[in-house]
């Protein structure tokens, strides 16, 4: 029996606003396409916990058993500086700013991207399509709006017609707004004198001169809007009707929106039966942004080098950190709780490290009871993930694993009572979900390679401080260069001790 008919996993549901028995539309099979970046900066940390959020989701459904096709994509044009379809392309703009090819501006930042998804253990997905690439399917999506009288065209540029569309859909299903209050609601903006309504969004936008980023259309030349690549792109990859489509909390309106009304206004199929959303990160309790000055990147968390940072924390910390908090939670990043987390971590991990060195269990009179209770824990972690994918949960039940396990190596006459298989399933279970479902990694500590390293480490961290100490910069610097080149990080702490992550 498969897995996930023993485990269903149940969705909260962002459209129903419920949560829901997740069924696929075809057996075992699932389609999810996830909202990738705008590569034009840097990821930032709250793009990681969204695409990590995603990452989890991919991993749990795979490991039940189910064959997943997982789309993010890339937005390499189209995303415009203003909300309202106006401003510049950010990519054309960054493009200007640092004097390079919007396309030098795109590959930068998705090489970027891709090394902090790695970085942080997130897998690739299935199919990562780019919106550059979807200009035909992009057009001829529009072609078909028109068609279906949903949209229209004013000199060269192309708007979705909200009103029209509202008098045989609801528009606003997803972010629980009402047209009729959206309309009575908006201000009228510069420029937006060529929609029939405020609301309407873009389609295809007309270029004008100097427009870096155009493409031909049946409007003449011009791009398309940032809305139209994920209806186009998860169609095309995925079919009319699909399973998931995830983003974060911000992209519910008008993005999500505009995506939903937009799939029904070209085939009548509103796209995902799931909608899934992630949720913000807080910085001691307040909204993460540039403007507030507490917005990370994810390399100053790693070193540290950031004022409202004690210290730096490894990839792998910071994975369990965000995975303590389920992700339709708000996530508060504090230096105690980054600390626990740390500690939380540093625990599982040597309980996984400490399996092998247990004595054989089921050697004395086996005891069924307990047997049953220590399965039990793996089991009620599964049963955890399978409720909306509640990590924060299922990393409680992993505790009470490890917890036993400690118990077993320090009074192996407990371990002889666990009946051998059921032993062996349920830690064969708890690795599992450790790595394959939450996937974290051994950092430097794990194993017999781990030790090695960590001893020959800890003989190189000796020498740089007797270095230091000895004011002999230039052997303390090289050393700490030279690690650098084999792919080891020195970190300095405070009081002069030092630590290391591997890249
Ligand atoms: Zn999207």
């Amino acid at each position: 029996m498969s897995l996930y008919k023993q485990y269903p996993v149940s969705v909260h549901n962002t459209l129903s606003k419920q949560k829901e028995l997740f069924k696929p539309l075809s057996e075992g099979k699932v389609g999810m396409y996830v909202c990738g970046p705008t590569v034009y900066s840097d990821v930032h940390l709250g793009n990681v916990r969204t695409f990590l959020s995603f990452d989890i989701v991919f991993r749990y459904l795979t490991f039940l058993g189910y064959k997943v096709r997982y789309v993010r994509n890339i937005t390499d044009v189209g995303h415009l500086v203003g909300d309202a379809d106006e401003g510049e392309d950010k990519i054309a703009k960054k493009a200007r700013l640092d004097q390079l090819e919007p396309m030098e501006v795109v590959q930068k930042y998705t090489n970027g991207f891709h090394d902090v998804m790695q970085l942080f253990n997130i897998l690739p997905p299935s199919i990562e399509p780019t919106a550059t690439g979807h200009i035909v399917e992009q057009i001829s999506f529009i072609q078909q709006i028109i068609e279906n009288g949903y949209a229209y065209e004013v000199d060269g540029s192309v708007y979705f017609d909200v009103k029209k569309y509202n008098e045989d859909h609801p528009y606003g299903e997803l972010s629980g707004r009402n047209v009729e209050e959206m309309i009575s609601n908006t201000r009228e903006l510069a420029g937006q004198e060529q929609k029939k309504n405020q609301l309407d969004f873009a389609l295809w936008k007309k270029a004008k001169g100097g427009h870096l980023m155009k493409w031909p259309s049946p409007w003449g030349e011009g791009f398309p809007g940032w809305h139209l690549e994920c209806s186009a792109m998860s169609t095309k990859y995925l079919g009319q009707d699909f399973d998931i489509h995830g983003g974060g909390m911000d992209l519910k309106f008008p993005h999500h929106e505009a995506e939903i009304a937009q799939n029904k206004g070209c085939s009548n199929h509103g796209g995902a039966k799931y909608w899934i959303h992630g949720n913000m990160l807080t910085v001691n309790g307040r909204k993460m942004a540039k403007s507030e000055g507490n917005g990370f990147t994810p390399e100053e968390l790693l070193t540290g080098n950031h004022k409202l940072l004690e210290r730096g924390y490894s990839a792998m910390t910071v994975r369990f950190f965000m995975l303590m908090s389920h992700y339709a939670s708000t996530l508060d990043f504090s230096n105690e709780a980054l600390q626990a987390a740390e500690k939380g971590y540093k625990r599982l991990m040597a309980s996984v490290n400490l399996i092998d060195k247990l004595a054989t269990p089921g050697t004395g009179n086996v005891d069924a009871k307990k047997s049953e209770e220590f399965k039990g824990f793996v089991e009620k972690a599964l049963l955890d993930l399978s409720d909306d994918f509640n990590t924060a949960k299922a990393i409680a039940s992993l505790f009470e694993v490890s917890s036993k396990i400690n118990t077993y190596y320090q009074s192996p006459s407990e371990l002889a009572q666990i009946d051998k298989s059921i032993f062996e399933y349920t830690v064969g279970v708890f690795k599992d979900i450790i790595h394959q479902v939450l996937g974290l990694k051994n950092e430097g500590d794990g194993g017999q390679d781990g030790e090695l390293l960590d001893g020959v480490m800890n003989v190189l961290i000796e020498l740089r401080k007797q270095a230091k100490f000895s004011k002999n910069y230039a052997l303390s610097d090289k050393i700490r260069d030279d690690l650098k080149t084999v792919g080891v990080q020195i970190k300095d702490e405070k009081g002069g001790e030092m630590s290391y992550t591997i890249d």
